[in-house]
């Protein structure tokens, strides 16, 4: 049995890849989902799946289950795009539609893959190969929010034994990076117009205010963990110069690789915003968007996945994609590479060599990122401070390719990622199968996140009464 289900995803293979370039040719930003969530969801309908829509009131958040007893075993789905990055699956920059979105983050792959999987292991639950239930969880809009976040404090999650996730990436490896926690917030300032030549003894401006929170968080910089990251841009400045300003906006990302982190360095960011009220005599309104964990890996998991990516091996590139990838990589930025490098541990430094030589990355790797953090922030880290989970990534994109940009745009539409993606969903489906016959690993890998978790417990990062900028809101 041990390859049966990567078998019936080959035979099946020609559907995923039609779903995903539909969903890669819709490049729906988030929240805006319709036609990607629909597609999905009514593929798993199809599929007898009982499918679970507007969940945590999000419209285009689902999910869908198989199977009704234990263990529950999720896999994640996404489909959201990025806007401005519409592109053609050739190796040359040109836009599909001229200013609209484009899979950047390729989340056609990742929700196509994942539906693969759940679809492979439903067959094998049908056989009676498998007993559970295995479920997809449509999540929406990870480029922009915490719906995950918020799918958890719905109880969406509750009942789940193991979460598995995987990511397009230009490597076949055990995701086990550290990201940073982070709270997106906006800070509004409210003053008092005036003319700026006239009278501007009698205004108040909202626009100091922002100023000088800026200059006071770019002090507070010197005093923070190295590791936090703060950034914001000014989202309203003002109409015109000869007015003074009664509304002004500053947009705050604060990132630290530990939630508690964020949670400290918040308070002090907001301290500094009552401060820079209290200079101008303005008034200070919070606008908190949005909030994120740091991921929690299980080795327990991540050993299963690894072992199903050997059994799977990696994606088997042609001729052409190889062609395809080469022509691609002229096209790089200088130094894309050095990102990547950074993270190799000196013992598989000769390795890397190799790895940064091909385009097409063809080797398995086990996780290389223990420790390490990647300066960036996805919501899947809140899904693993609620279930033990595991994440893989397979190789869509080729070497050295920079997030969330045109060329993974471009091999997120063609046989590159296509492969990448068929890849995922067969490691993803003999995981989850391996997991609903092996009760004991299921404990383990419990004990492990019990163990992780006991003394940093789930606290939603969102603030008490909380809305959540819903597109129907
Ligand atoms: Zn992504």
């Amino acid at each position: 049995m041990s390859k049966k289900y990567a078998n019936w995803i080959n035979e099946n293979q020609q559907e995923l890849i039609e779903i995903s370039d539909k969903i890669w040719e819709f490049a729906e930003v988030g929240f805006e989902e319709y036609k990607s969530s629909t597609l999905l969801a009514e593929t798993l309908e199809k599929a007898e799946f009982f499918v679970e829509k507007n969940v945590a009131g999000i419209p285009t958040a689902f999910y869908a289950s198989y199977g009704n007893n234990k263990p529950v075993i999720a896999i994640l789905g996404e489909y959201d795009a990025l806007p401005g990055l519409s592109q053609i699956s050739e190796p040359i920059k040109r836009p599909l539609k001229e200013g609209a979105s484009g899979h950047g983050c390729g989340h056609n792959l990742l929700g196509t893959g994942a539906l693969g999987a759940v679809l492979a292991v439903k067959e094998a639950i049908l056989s009676g190969d498998a007993n559970g239930t295995i479920r997809y969880y449509g999540c929406p809009a990870e480029e922009k929010f915490n719906s995950k976040g918020y799918m958890i404090n719905a109880g969406a999650f509750k009942d789940v034994d193991i979460t598995l996730s995987w990511h397009p990436a230009f490597m076949n490896a055990i995701n086990d990076v550290s990201l940073l926690a982070i709270n997106s917030v906006k800070f509004r300032f409210l003053g008092r117009t005036a003319h700026a030549a006239f009278d501007p003894q009698n205004g108040r401006s909202a626009l100091d205010a922002v100023e000088l929170m800026n200059v006071g968080v770019n002090y507070l910089r010197e005093h923070i963990i190295p590791d936090a990251r703060i950034h914001y841009v000014i989202t309203n400045g003002g109409e015109a110069p000869n007015v003074v300003p009664d509304k002004a906006e500053v947009y705050y990302f604060i990132r630290a690789p530990e939630r508690s982190s964020v949670e400290e360095l918040y308070k002090r960011v907001i301290k500094i915003a009552e401060g820079a009220a209290l200079m101008t005599e303005t008034k200070m309104v919070i606008n908190f968007l949005g909030g994120m964990y740091n991921p929690l890996h299980n080795d327990v998991i991540g050993n299963v996945l690894l072992s199903k990516m050997r059994l799977v091996g990696a994606p088997r590139f042609n001729k052409e994609d190889r062609e395809f990838a080469e022509k691609l990589k002229k096209t790089l930025p200088p130094g894309s590479m050095e990102a990547f490098s950074r993270f190799i541990p000196p013992n598989l430094r000769d390795m890397a060599k190799q790895i940064l030589e091909q385009p097409l990355n063809r080797m398995i790797l086990p996780g290389i990122g223990k420790g390490k953090i990647v300066p960036g922030s996805s919501d899947v880290s809140d899904v693993s401070r609620v279930t033990p989970l595991g994440e893989i990534a397979t190789t869509c994109q080729i070497m050295g390719s920079p997030g969330h940009s045109w060329q993974n745009v471009c091999t997120s539409g063609m046989s590159i990622g296509h492969k990448g993606m068929l890849t995922a969903a067969k490691i993803l489906a003999l995981s989850a199968i391996e997991f609903m016959n092996n009760p004991e690993i299921i404990n383990k890998a419990k004990r492990e996140f019990e163990e992780k978790i006991k003394d940093n417990p789930y606290i939603s990062p969102f603030p008490e009464g909380f809305k959540p900028p819903f597109i129907n809101q």
